[in-house]
């Protein structure tokens, strides 16, 4: 098992047939980039930024995250990576940027909210984005959290161009963003789906909180369902779907969400071997099935 597992890792992610998905790996700071890549994977799907902002008083200079951001981008040359904007607020709080006074933080100033509301913040990671882009040859994607709809996707993509990003995308964590999709597909280059936060908000429960770790499941096909029109919208207009949260590391789950029509999944890099191996287990017929079953709920067991 472990042997095969091992043998795959030099081949594209993708069902038995030969459809497709780019595995790619989550990294919380350039150094990981080596896991990733002796674990095969095909790329970045999810760099979260927060790493250059936790634990200081004030935000890094726009030199000092270039600095981080080139010594990323310069280990995946000709490689996707996808960038995600520094996620603050909620489970993420910093001191100098989030309010101390929210009474449901997961429902207040956090990702895009928070940086709306501090442009240098916005402005100076963006600036650095794109300064690292130009020093380097990975193909270099950059998306938004916590973006409440097609509105809030416009802004941002609209922006990040201006800083000259050539692909600019939000984050799908919320079911607004689900419910308005194929207006989002009309204006973001590409979606990613969280499905930490999606779950969460889909079932109004909060992520951090033991008490309700149970409705902590994108097996929901409340979850699924809001994943299905994400992709839908995104195959009829030709806008890529990703996942990037937990649920891509979840073998069976992978399995379910290539068969819902995503395009890419994302997850840490220990867990690529598996889910690698097991879409090569199926048929896309077959994957489209189990997502068919998935949606129906089928396999899905409420925990209470
Ligand atoms: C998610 O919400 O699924 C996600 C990938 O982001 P994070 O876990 O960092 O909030
Ligand atoms: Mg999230």
């Amino acid at each position: 098992h472990a042997a095969r597992a091992k043998e795959l890792r030099g081949q594209a992610g993708g069902t038995k047939d030969g459809h497709h998905v780019p595995l790619l790996a989550n990294l919380g700071k350039p150094a990981d980039a080596k896991t990733a890549i002796e674990y095969g994977a095909e790329g970045v799907g999810l760099f979260r930024s927060e790493f250059l902002f936790i634990g200081n008083s004030e935000p890094p200079s726009v030199e000092e995250q270039t600095k981080a951001y080139t010594e990323l981008l310069s280990q995946f040359p000709g490689k996707k990576v996808v960038i995600r904007m520094l996620d603050a607020g909620a489970d993420k709080p910093l001191p100098f940027l989030t309010p101390e006074d929210e009474p449901n933080p997961a429902l207040g100033l956090r990702g895009l909210r928070t940086l709306r509301e501090h442009k240098e913040v916005l402005e100076g990671q963006l600036k650095a984005l794109a300064a690292a882009d130009a020093q380097t040859d990975a193909d270099l994607w950059v998306m938004a959290p916590m973006v409440a709809d097609e509105h809030e996707a416009d802004y941002f993509v609209k922006l990040g161009k201006s800083f000259g990003l050539k692909k600019v995308g939000a984050m799908a964590e919320v079911p607004s963003i689900a419910l308005m999709a194929d207006k989002v597909a009309e204006v973001a280059d590409f979606v990613s789906i969280g499905t930490n936060d999606l779950t969460q908000y889909t079932m109004a429960a909060d992520r951090t909180l033991g008490s309700v770790a149970g409705y902590q499941t994108a097996w929901h096909p409340a979850v699924l369902r809001a994943i299905k029109l994400i992709c839908d919208a995104g195959n009829a207009k030709g806008m890529p779907v990703g996942v990037c949260g937990e649920a891509a590391a979840d073998p069976d789950l992978a399995v379910v969400l290539t068969g819902l029509g995503v395009n890419s999944l994302s997850m840490t890099p220990v867990a690529l071997d598996d889910v690698r191996a097991q879409l090569a287990e199926v048929t896309f017929e077959e994957a489209q099935a189990k997502a068919k079953a998935a949606l129906n709920g089928d396999f899905y067991t409420p925990a209470n």
